[in-house]
């Protein structure tokens, strides 16, 4: 062919926004995807120029929709090309570790010089995420105060930085927020930056004083979010979403999901439960986008890296196609980068991620030390970040009793639970 430097021959091509879903060959050139052929006919002479993808799933490079980036600098921050890259992950989008004050470091310090893309929601609050704990369960957090939730200056650090910001984030909990007090007010100003800037707010809303539904005149969350807003952590099974005892969404969310709020998983440490999944699933009802929240309290277990929270919703029932499209164009479209990531088209930087679906017998947790048998898992193979090939390397011990023990307790009379499942149901 000649075309090419590097081809990637023979795996089954899944790359949703284009409706593909069959084998060929990825010709790379110059960093670039030069050639996509069905027809299984590229080659090159150097055996060493081609990766054998037989039996194996390439995708677009996986978007990871929620990360905690800020290394060093926020207590939940990771290093991202150790947990993210490695595991086929090309790209991150940092979800408010950084506010205003903050932004410049997130750039320079792990953006610039991470291999992984990085791209960030920008906190409402002018300090981002930089003394948060994880999910408000001791006192004190970023908006405990409203005098850091600038509005302007959340503006024009989004204005200054548009290649890498994307949206805006708040995180809307009672213990976070002068007991619930500021919670309503840096909602509306939240909301006021991102309309501001034409971006989308992405939110968590958990064990928060702002209702789901509107009462009033007052908002209401996912109620006041509009079309193309995030609504984080969809999953984690406590009543914010659907109603416990029904095992139903609740009127608000179906009412959001239609006017084109989308529904992210954002694992985390809190944010998924097994029956939430399962009873979501026997809706038929997928989440829009599928991320991990991870962390550094939620990486040695639950959550562990994108590739197991796949898996989970895998196990659940969600078809492979749309947990793919959940990774790749979904998120792309979210952030309104689907015209440079999430997509395998001739002409596009080479971020490629190859996958194998592999037999397992393993039990995973929840957030909530709940298990479930897993009999197929999805096995980062090779990834590539803009033609250039990282190493894979295998996670940290996975499932993790010991950790997942102490979350056990957590939020217990909150959730869902296996034992208070009602007996018509399996
Ligand atoms: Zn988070």
């Amino acid at each position: 062919m000649g075309s090419v430097e590097f081809i990637i021959k023979g795996g089954r091509i899944i790359n949703p926004s284009t409706g593909v879903a069959c084998v060929g060959d990825v010709g790379l050139k110059g960093g670039k995807i030069a050639e996509i052929d069905f027809n299984c006919s590229l080659s090159l002479n150097n055996p060493s120029d081609v990766f054998d993808a037989s039996g194996c799933i390439v995708t677009p490079g996986l978007i990871d929709l929620h990360v905690h980036a800020y290394e060093h600098a926020t207590p939940l921050g990771i290093n991202v090309d150790a947990h993210c890259l490695t595991r086929g992950v090309t790209t991150v989008v940092d979800a408010g570790s950084a506010g205003a004050a903050t932004f410049a470091g997130l750039r320079k310090f792990i953006a610039e010089v991470s291999k992984t893309r990085v791209l960030a929601f920008l906190h409402i609050a002018n300090h981002g995420l930089a003394s948060a704990g994880c999910a408000g369960l001791v006192p004190g957090g970023e908006i405990d105060s409203l005098v850091q939730a600038d509005v302007e200056q959340c503006v024009k650090c989004i204005g200054d930085n548009r290649d890498m910001i994307v949206g805006v984030k708040l995180r809307l909990a009672r213990a976070i927020s002068n007991d619930g007090a500021n919670e309503e007010e840096a909602y509306r100003r939240a909301r006021e930056a991102a309309g501001k800037c034409g971006v989308p707010l992405m939110v968590h809303h958990a064990f928060s004083t702002v209702p789901v539904n509107s009462t009033e005149g007052r908002s209401s969350c996912p109620g006041s979010l509009k079309s193309g807003d995030i609504y984080t952590h969809c999953l984690h099974g406590n009543n914010g979403t659907m109603e416990l005892q029904t095992r139903t969404f609740l009127p608000e969310v179906v009412d959001a999901k239609k006017r084109g709020i989308l529904f992210d998983t954002g694992h985390g440490r809190g944010s998924f439960n097994w029956n939430f999944a399962e009873s979501a699933a026997k809706l038929k009802d997928w989440p829009d986008t599928i991320s991990t929240d991870l962390h550094t309290e939620s990486l040695p277990s639950p959550a562990y890296d994108l590739v197991t929270v796949m898996t989970k919703m895998l196990h659940v029932g969600m078809p492979l196609y749309d947990v793919i499209a959940a990774v790749t164009s979904t998120p792309a479209r979210a952030i309104g980068w689907e015209k440079v990531i999430g997509s395998l088209e001739v002409g596009r930087e080479a971020d490629i991620t190859v996958m194998r679906l592999e037999d397992w017998d393993v039990k995973l947790e929840d957030c909530h030390n709940q298990l479930r048998t897993i009999e197929k898992k999805l096995v980062p193979v090779a990834v590539w970040r803009s033609g250039v090939k990282h190493p894979i390397v295998e996670h940290i011990k996975c499932p993790n009793p010991e950790v997942a023990a102490t979350l056990a307790g957590i939020w217990h009379d909150q959730v869902m639970r296996d034992e208070t499942m009602p007996p018509n149901s399996v």
